[in-house]
């Protein structure tokens, strides 16, 4: 399936063009349709000849998404699901402001846009690791989700957090081009500063994005202070110890002026301990990071338990007299971490759709 209009850069755009015989400046053109005015159909491209709009049309798909559903309203959490051209799903979540969440303004929108359709990594408490992976979302199956998301709810998205179904690390190539076009002055027009890239800790990639020019922010999904504890709950951490984690981080720091983010999901009886949270205050006053702390939302099927909400505190409160900055929200529903980052593996069968069966 060729790639939808949605993924070429204004360079494969431009080299389209010229392999259908037209001048340099429909490329512009095109791309003002599909990420300015932000059409529904090749057709509506008005100011190109018909005869170009039907040859594009031949070839390229303008979107790569159906939109399937959405759940939630507009002053709440929306959840979008789109149907993939090989019928497979992926969700995005769109959060209204959040101004305690990585200091937006009041006014800000925040979409969650997944990277992959499944995940391989296996993080022992995650929803998106259930079902395995399946495949590789392509640049026009992820910058599309803002467009989307745009598109569906009429409001302009300003902030991106890659914190949706896989491991955006895992994905390297097809995310940055994807990124390229949302940053692009011709594309959505993004700042980089406003996109946050979270990993559970691909240390080539952190430091690949450390040596890249745009300022784009990282956050890495921690959950565990020790290897101890990072081995038994998250996969990944056999390949990359944690100790080759803070090197990577240091050299993000060397590299980077904008603080990290460490994310730490709170589960009882395995991260929680006070003693987790003294080590996690030394490591995050070293390289200047701050701590965005999750107590852990139920996932069917797994048994992890959410701390108390004394125990939460008390884990915050040891990172905050260390000195550290720590957020920790406790109320369900509305922000960010409670709908994010646990999107699942939805399927279709005779009923409609349903969750993946899990493992
Ligand atoms: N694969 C990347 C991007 C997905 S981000 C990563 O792991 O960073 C998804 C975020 O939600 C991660 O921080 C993940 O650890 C977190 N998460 C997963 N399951 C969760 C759960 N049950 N409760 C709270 N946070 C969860
Ligand atoms: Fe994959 Fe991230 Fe979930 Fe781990 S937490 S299984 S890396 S999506």
């Amino acid at each position: 399936m060729p790639t939808a209009l949605t993924g070429l850069s204004l360079a494969e755009v431009s080299t389209l063009m010229e392999t259908l015989g037209q001048p340099a400046f429909r490329a512009g053109q095109v791309l003002d349709w599909v990420w300015k005015k932000k059409v529904g159909s090749i057709e509506e491209m008005s100011n190109l000849p018909a005869s170009l709009r039907a040859q594009l049309a031949e070839k390229h798909r303008l979107h790569a998404l159906d939109h399937a559903q959405t759940q939630g309203s507009a002053d709440t959490t929306r959840k979008f699901l789109f149907r993939l051209h090989d019928g497979r799903y992926v969700e995005s979540v769109l959060i209204p402001a959040n101004p305690a969440l990585y200091g937006e303004r009041a006014d800000r929108r925040t979409l969650c846009v997944s990277s992959q359709v499944g995940c391989a990594y296996g993080c022992k408490f995650c929803a998106s690791g259930l079902a395995g992976f399946s495949r590789q979302l392509g640049p026009d199956e992820i910058a599309g989700q803002v467009l989307a998301a745009e598109r569906l709810s009429g409001e302009r998205v300003d902030n991106l957090v890659f914190m949706g179904m896989g491991e955006p690390f895992a994905n390297y190539d097809n995310l940055m081009a994807a990124i390229e076009i949302l940053t692009a002055e011709w594309g959505l027009h993004l700042g980089a500063r406003h996109l946050t890239i979270s990993t559970s800790g691909l240390v080539p990639r952190i430091r690949d994005l450390a040596d890249h020019p745009q300022q784009i922010r990282l956050a890495i999904s921690l959950h565990g202070a020790t290897d101890e504890v990072r081995d038994q709950i998250m996969p990944v951490n056999r390949k990359w110890k944690t100790a080759e984690l803070f090197e990577a981080l240091d050299y993000w720091n060397s590299r980077k002026k904008q603080h990290l983010t460490l994310e730490y999901i709170l589960i009882q009886g395995v991260n929680d301990d006070l003693e987790q949270a003294a080590i996690l205050a030394r490591h995050a006053r070293r390289l200047r990071a701050k701590v965005n702390l999750i107590p852990y939302n139920k996932v069917d099927g797994l048994d992890w338990v959410r701390p108390s909400e004394t125990r939460c505190r008390a884990f915050r409160d040891v990172l905050k007299d260390a000195g550290v900055s720590a957020t920790l929200r406790l109320e369900k529903g509305h922000d960010i971490d409670a709908a994010c980052g646990q999107l699942r593996l939805k399927q279709e069968t005779s009923e409609g759709i349903v969750e993946a069966p899990m493992k």
